[in-house]
């Protein structure tokens, strides 16, 4: 349904990002994938996406709390592929801690990636969006958009940034066939929950098993983690026609977490 078109993904080295990529590909698009990790086993995904795909996948590793760049980034996916149709803001990081300890400069990390990194890489792409009358701009937020945990000030606080911004750009794109949306999980079983299982013991004075059961699993009714190609398959309504209206919404996928 997508060949032709080009999406990048940003922090789709792993987790929810490279099952968006995937999910992608198997549409025919070009990918730009973008995240860290080990040089070897990107290559080896690049190569498996542009096997599913039919298309052209590019790898362009910077680091998106560095706005120049995010600039670069854009750029390699313009030179590549002529601009962005289906740009997912993605790439994000955790930090648990309470606020009168919070690390100084993981807040503003925090705010870089998980906010800051949105607004660059949407005004980098909207023109080109704009001039093909057609776009996708999906943010992967979070149940943490829509509602609070204690000792994640700066993840909430980017979150709810995010959804703002989206709404903001959603309107100002209406009547260019372009939307933009958030998708929010809940708890998705990625390494970006597995990692701040030891910070959360610490911080509870819990076992793993009690934050995974009693923290993590505790507001999510469905008491089932939320699998990242159940998001992947949201982004994909989100991208067809038959999403066209959709936008400027906030899409929970969060088994049941923000209806409480
Ligand atoms: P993950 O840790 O598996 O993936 C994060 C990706 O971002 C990786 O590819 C990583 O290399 C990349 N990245 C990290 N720092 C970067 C930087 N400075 N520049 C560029 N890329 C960078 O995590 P995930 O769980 O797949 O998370 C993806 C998104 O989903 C995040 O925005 C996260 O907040 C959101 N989310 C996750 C969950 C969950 O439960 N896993 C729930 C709600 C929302």
């Amino acid at each position: 349904a997508f060949a032709g078109k080009t999406a990048l993904i940003t922090g789709s080295t792993s987790g929810i990002g490279l099952a968006y990529a995937k999910a992608l590909a198997g549409e025919g698009a070009n990918i730009v994938i973008n995240g860290f990790g080990d040089k070897d086993a990107i290559e080896q995904e690049r190569l498996g996406l542009e096997a599913l795909s039919g298309a052209k996948a590019l790898y362009s590793g910077h680091d998106l709390t560095k706005p120049e760049q995010i600039e670069a980034m854009m750029a390699e996916a313009a030179t590549a592929f002529g601009g962005v149709d289906i740009l997912i803001n993605n790439a994000g990081m955790q930090h648990v801690a309470p606020v009168e300890d919070f690390p100084v400069d993981k807040w503003n990390l925090i705010i870089a990636l998980n906010l800051t990194s949105a607004f660059h890489a949407t005004r980098l792409a909207v023109p080109y969006m704009k001039g093909r009358k057609w776009g996708r701009i999906i943010q992967t937020a979070s149940a943490h958009s829509l509602t609070a945990s204690p000792f994640k000030s700066a993840y909430v606080t980017a979150k709810h940034g995010l959804a703002g911004f989206t709404k903001t750009v959603a309107l100002e794109v209406a009547t260019f066939g372009i939307t933009a949306n958030c998708i929010s999980p809940g708890y998705v079983w990625t390494p970006l929950v597995e990692n701040q299982i030891p910070d959360t013991m610490k911080a509870r004075g819990l076992t793993r098993e009690q934050v995974m059961n009693d923290v993590l699993l505790a507001g999510q009714p469905t008491k089932q983690f939320v699998t990242v190609e159940q998001v992947a398959a949201m982004a994909m309504f989100l991208c067809s026609d038959a999403a066209a209206n959709i936008t400027g919404a906030n899409m929970s996928i969060d088994g049941g977490w923000t209806a409480q």
